[in-house]
């Protein structure tokens, strides 16, 4: 197999809920490996074995499952990654890119304390870097990297632009602790080599780790990756998105019911841009996704805009895989599994559903006459609704609907001779009819309730308000 051009990849750390500007990450790598046929593989960073949880680790996996979100092959473990992390650092030391440090954790935090009384920088410099084996302590060591001292370090960033460091600003950072343990930066960049990735998407909080990631790449001798750090998602205040703002797990999304397509529709649009395009499907998004149109400035989340897009992919989602995502959101609210009679109802009935329904929330609602089953109960807006007039008028209307043909026309007719008939306005004959007919004093067009249920159904529902 050729190797492809393009492989990203998503690497979360399992500490907490998949938060929605880590899903967007994920979105956005994945578009660009979908978009030029490269490979988008998943990175799970549990090397803090402290903060790693395995609902965390679920809450990842069940997160991109529902954004549809497939990654290439099996997901890699960093921390079962250690042994090669430390490989790669015992080599630096071998080729001269790393030295021994004996400085221990107290004078290195001595160093730093008269630093700051001193107003000094307090980049450590080890005194280690420049000596000979034959002059080392038998002590507990940990290995640095030798890093350049001179020039500058340029981020080549598709997002930010080029993005300089001085060298002197870069301290020699430590691959491997004293315990033998390699550190964090070193994991990711070993990783990301031996995973074959070509470019690096994710939140801009990691730049300034790519200038010291960048020095582990050019002490190896490895091809650097292409980055593309992305602003943060900010809240509709502007400041950081957090609780305060509203939900920020990808899960709380799926239970609000948002539709899955609409949430990648707009995690894409966010912070991204092709024109003026807003709503737009995975098709038009895997076509046309670059890191050109990632703004430079942190999006705001905006929860009205995510609902009107929800809203039209509801519309446009076919009746078969809107039945399997409210299915889905069912499921994740804990509510009772769909009868195939059900389904079937469904299927009949979601054209006059699914318009207008911001979430699958929303949808099931609308879909109460369709879902509910016999009798129903009524809120006390629905029984407002029943009079004892309406009740003389639904009577009635039982009877004409058992000859008459089942078509719109035909009830449209009916309708139109019972409300000439009794001098009443239609609404006057929708109201009652409608919560008998669904439980609600709100609901889908009543022609459209009695064609979807049929007329066995309808007169049996009437007949209890008979
Ligand atoms: N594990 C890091 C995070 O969750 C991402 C590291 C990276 O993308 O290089 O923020």
């Amino acid at each position: 197999m050729s190797t492809p051009e393009v492989v990203t990849r998503f690497a979360p750390s399992p500490t907490g809920p998949l938060h929605i500007g880590s899903a967007r990450t994920a979105l956005f790598n994945w578009l660009y490996a979908r978009r030029h046929g490269g490979l988008f593989l998943l990175r799970i960073e549990d090397t803090d074995k402290q903060r790693s949880t395995e609902t965390s680790m679920q809450a990842i996996h069940h997160g991109m499952e529902w954004l549809g979100l497939k990654y290439d092959g099996a997901p890699v473990s960093q921390a079962s990654n250690a042994k090669r992390h430390k490989e790669v650092a015992l080599k630096m030391l071998s080729e001269g890119h790393a030295y021994k440090c004996f400085s221990t954790p107290d004078e290195i935090s001595e160093f730093r304390e008269q630093a700051k009384s001193e107003k000094k920088s307090s980049l450590f410099l080890s005194p280690w870097r420049n000596t000979l084996e034959e002059d080392h302590p038998i002590a507990p060591f940990s290995i640095r990297l030798k890093a350049p001292r001179e020039g500058k370090t340029v981020i080549k960033d598709r997002v930010q632009g080029d993005v300089i460091i001085d060298n002197s600003q870069i301290d020699d950072m430590i691959l491997l602790r004293s315990d033998g343990s390699p550190v964090y930066m070193l994991a990711v960049v070993v990783d990301d080599h031996d995973m074959g990735v070509t470019h690096i998407i994710r939140g801009d909080d990691h730049l300034n780790n790519a200038a010291r990631q960048m020095q582990i790449y050019n002490a190896m001798g490895w091809k650097l990756p292409i980055y593309a750090h992305i602003p943060l998602i900010h809240g509709p205040d502007g400041k950081k998105m957090s609780k305060r703002h509203g939900a920020t797990g990808v899960e709380e999304y799926q239970a609000l019911g948002y539709s899955a397509s609409g949430m990648r529709n707009y995690l894409t649009r966010l912070g991204w841009s092709h024109g003026n395009s807003e709503f737009f499907n995975d098709e038009d998004a895997r076509s046309w996704f670059d890191l050109e149109h990632i703004g430079r400035s942190p999006s705001r989340f905006d929860f009205k805009k995510l609902a009107n897009i929800s809203s039209q992919h509801i519309a446009n989602t076919e009746d078969t895989d809107l039945l399997l995502e409210l299915e889905g959101y069912l499921k994740v609210c804990n509510y009772p599994a769909l009868s195939e009679p059900q389904k079937i109802t469904f299927l009949l009935g979601a054209y006059c559903v699914k318009n207008n329904a911001k979430t699958l929330k929303e949808l099931y609602e609308k879909s109460a006459f369709i879902l509910n089953k016999r009798p129903f109960l009524l809120d006390e807006k629905a029984k407002e609704n029943i009079s004892s007039l309406s009740v003389a008028v639904l009577q009635e209307l039982t009877e004409l609907l058992q000859g008459v043909n089942w078509d719109r026309a035909s009830l449209e007719t009916v309708a139109e001779v019972l409300t000439q008939s009794h001098d009443i306005k239609l609404g006057e004959l929708a109201a009652p009819l409608r919560v008998a007919l669904s439980g609600r004093a709100v609901s889908p067009s009543i022609f459209d309730m009695m064609l979807v249920l049929g007329r066995d159904e309808t007169v049996a529902r009437l007949k209890e308000h008979g």
